[in-house]
């Protein structure tokens, strides 16, 4: 893989708690344009990795590159001004707005300042929030959600609540997006419309690294998938090649 082919780069991570190691020296690349999965057994250290790439977890040792920037130790929205983006494998509580204002108070610049202005003084609702409000409709109707718009956030369910965090996720136009089981939960039909948008946004030229535990889902979307045991890298392949592995099966069963 040349440099400029990758988005981001893993090297030598590390991160403990009190005695838990959760990260241990974990090295990988995720090369522009992919979908690259990240699996491995519960507690294997996956969203902690997330959140040690996506600024939320300062890590003990080692790198994060994105775009060929060395983002180790940076906040979250800095990380995100280099085009990162995570979603969280929970989505934060958002009461008392509706999924138009959810949108609204989105990972882009100054958070919740926009959409505050737009109750307490809409007459002077600047021209780049007009192009956020412009933004957010599209991508509500992209998603196919622009009819819970006006519904409130908590009334929706788990699965509509996923939609809306990866279209909240979108109106950043990150480069890189990091989705922390964006499926788990969700009921077929919506698990399906999910896959669909993730491959429409990777067409689009959206690099997604995916966690998941659905393995169907996972193995039918991504490439290449890297395994993670024990804060560690296992190995990565091919999704054929991951799933006839017998280090990787040793792995799941052996717990
Ligand atoms: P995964 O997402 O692969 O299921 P996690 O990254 O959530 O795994 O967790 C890896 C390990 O780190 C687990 O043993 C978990 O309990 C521990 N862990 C994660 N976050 C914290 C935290 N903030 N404080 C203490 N332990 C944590
Ligand atoms: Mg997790």
């Amino acid at each position: 893989m040349s440099k400029d082919d990758v988005v981001l780069r893993v090297e030598d991570l590390q991160k403990s708690f009190g005695a838990l190691i959760a990260t241990d020296h974990a090295t990988f690349e995720v090369e522009r344009g992919t979908i690259t999965g990240l699996i491995g057994p519960n507690g294997a250290g996956k969203s902690t990795l997330f959140n040690l790439v996506s600024g939320f977890y300062e890590p003990d040792g080692g790198t994060v590159t994105v775009n060929g920037t060395d983002v180790t130790g940076k906040e979250p929205y800095e990380v995100a001004e280099h085009g990162l983006i995570r979603t969280f494998q929970t989505p934060r509580k958002l009461e008392g707005m509706t999924v138009r204002e959810a949108m609204l108070v989105g990972p882009r610049k100054q958070p919740g300042e926009s959409f505050i202005k737009l109750f307490t003084d809409p007459g002077t609702v600047a021209e780049h929030e007009k192009k956020n409000l412009a933004d957010v409709e599209q991508i509500l109707e992209e998603f196919e959600i622009d009819h819970l718009a006006t519904q409130p956030a908590t009334d929706i369910s788990g699965g509509q609540m996923k939609l809306v965090e990866l279209a909240r996720a979108m109106l950043a136009e990150p480069e890189v997006l990091l989705l922390d089981e964006p499926v788990a939960g969700v009921n077929p039909t919506l698990r399906n419309k999910l896959a669909d948008q993730i491959r429409r946004l990777n067409e689009q030229g959206t690099t997604c690294l995916l966690i998941e535990h659905d393995m169907e889902f996972v193995m039918s979307l991504a490439d290449p998938v890297v395994v993670l045991d024990r804060g560690s890298v296992l190995t990565e392949g091919t999704p054929a090649e991951i799933q006839s592995d017998d280090q990787v099966i040793d792995a799941y069963l052996g717990g």
